[in-house]
């Protein structure tokens, strides 16, 4: 169960900088292959926290790009939430609580992997729910920005291009939905809509290591 509710905050921390980014509306990323090696991860969240950085600075002064208000609050909410908990997690580990964020500061990183780190069995049951409901919203806010675009990818089981679509299915599950005829083995689908095979947003850095796997046979 604690592996669980890791899991559901690794995976926050791990869509936060995209969730971040998508408050700006026009900055649809591409499907967003996950970085392989520590290096460039490392490469990766400085470049974030730089460019963080420069926007927080900017939007003081210089008129900043407009906010997509839903996926801005989404994100404070988050960033509430993570710092709530990270500070009942130090409680109970009887470890330093970490500082609130500042004003204009919205990194919810720290306060995620704080909890990840130091979360005790006797908090899991009142941690879980809150990390899911993370995730929940942070895949819902995506969907906001993701929703209809096709991924320039080809899919590992049909081996057709530009046929997986991100989806909001009936009960507000965020998916990939592989629009190809295409069955891939039971273990490998996440839910079937319509015939067609389903990932929920959560399987979607499994899904790229797949599609990373496959291209590499090919080449
Ligand atoms: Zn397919």
């Amino acid at each position: 169960m604690r592996d669980e509710v890791v899991a559901d905050l690794e995976w926050v921390i791990e869509y936060w900088p995209d969730l971040v980014e998508a408050r700006i509306p026009g900055t649809r990323r591409p499907w967003r292959q996950p970085t392989l090696s520590p290096e460039a991860r490392a490469a990766r969240d400085a470049q974030a926290r730089v460019e963080r950085f420069e926007r927080t600075t900017l939007s003081l002064g210089e008129s900043p790009a407009p906010v997509d208000v839903a996926i801005l609050s989404t994100a404070l909410d988050i960033l509430v939430a993570a710092d709530d908990l990270a500070a009942m997690v130090a409680e109970h580990a009887s470890l330093p609580v970490l500082p609130p964020p500042g004003m204009g500061e919205l990194d919810a990183w720290p306060y995620l992997a704080y909890a990840a780190a130091h979360l005790t069995e006797e908090l899991v049951e009142h941690a879980a729910p809150i990390a899911r409901w993370m995730v929940d919203q942070t895949a819902r806010a995506l969907c906001l920005v993701y929703d209809g675009q096709t991924l320039d990818v080809e899919c590992p089981w049909c081996h057709e291009v530009g046929v997986w679509r991100v989806r909001e299915l009936p009960g507000g599950l965020v998916a990939i939905v592989c629009h190809g005829v295409c069955e891939p083995p039971a273990r490998e689908v996440g839910t079937w809509w319509g015939g067609q095979p389903v990932w929920p947003i959560q399987d979607w850095e499994r899904l790229a290591r797949h599609v990373q796997a496959a291209e590499k046979d090919v080449a």
